[in-house]
């Protein structure tokens, strides 16, 4: 296996991504609609806004009042939608509490739902994507191994047991109600390892692992004024993906895939 950090690897996509955005007709769109003022909010959108500039992607934000009620909301998310030359349009999450998320979701027209939240949407879920490029890059064989996938989120852990599945590897989902039994019982096992949980160290170092597993950390907290995972840092297994600087990393790299990817099939049909 081709063992580069999730940093090199990311460097390395990028080029590729920006050489290709150079060729095309015109710069990809990337409608961005944020409807908070929450610091960790505004910290993400920013990064998006920055990959996006960086790569060539022509990446807009419409920053909305809170106040606004829903019916207002869909008509903007309408127009964006029927907006010709916008590729791709995200809904910056939280929305407002009178806000129904679910409906918001699925107003976004699929073909243009690159953060892969629709359930038509044609583009796979960023983080799930991120994570499942950067093994396959590694060289990491998936077919017939062992996966043990713990948080069953709709954004992350659900939507990767599936694409895994569709790997042909053994998925095993756990959650908060396995035990600790349980859950170390199915680790030992384990050739790759997901934590999507959002506690910090959940999964401490003195857990038995296999020696070659992988180990991808998708968590994060705060702890001490630091940002971490929620697997406790190890040496004892082949690779550990870092916090910060991993599948935050590959998140959004997933993303401007994805804006690409709209921009492509928009051309092509
Ligand atoms: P979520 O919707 O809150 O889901 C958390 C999952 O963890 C749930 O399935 C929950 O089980 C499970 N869980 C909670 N406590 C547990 C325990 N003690 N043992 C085992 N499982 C437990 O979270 P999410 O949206 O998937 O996000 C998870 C974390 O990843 C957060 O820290 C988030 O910030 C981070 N995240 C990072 C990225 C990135 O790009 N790096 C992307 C997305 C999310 P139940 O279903 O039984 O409640």
């Amino acid at each position: 296996m081709n063992l580069i950090s999730v940093k090199d690897y990311v460097k390395l996509r990028k080029e590729e991504i920006k050489k290709e955005i150079i060729s095309l007709l015109r710069k990809p769109k990337l409608v961005i609609i944020q409807m908070n003022d929450d610091v960790a909010s505004n910290s993400y959108v920013k990064g998006k806004l920055k990959d996006a500039e960086e790569l060539g992607i022509d990446a807009s934000l419409i920053k909305l009042d809170e106040s606004l009620n829903e019916e207002q909301l869909l008509k903007i998310i309408d127009e964006v939608n029927n907006h010709e030359t916008v590729d791709g349009l995200i809904v910056q999450l939280p929305l407002p509490k009178h806000i129904s998320e679910s409906k918001i979701k699925e107003s976004i027209n699929p073909k243009k739902d690159v953060d892969g939240f629709h359930p038509l949407s044609k583009f796979k879920a960023c983080t799930p994507k991120g994570i499942i490029s950067y093994l396959t890059y590694l060289g990491f064989n998936f077919v017939g191994k062992n996966v043990v996938i713990i948080g069953r989120s709709n954004i992350v852990g659900r939507p990767l047991a599936k694409l895994l599945l569709d790997l042909s590897m053994n998925v095993t989902v756990l959650h908060s109600k396995t035990s600790i039994e349980d859950r170390n019982f199915y680790l030992k096992h384990a050739d790759l390892v997901v934590l999507a949980v959002g506690k910090p160290y959940l999964l401490t170092k003195d857990v038995p692992l296999k020696k070659d597993a992988i180990l991808v950390d998708v968590g994060i907290s705060r702890l001490d004024g630091h940002l971490v995972g929620d697997i406790e840092p190890r040496e004892d297994v082949l690779l550990q993906t870092p916090v910060p600087g991993g599948v935050g990393l590959l998140t959004r790299l997933s993303l401007m895939e994805n804006v690409l990817e709209a921009y492509e099939d928009g051309i092509s049909c």
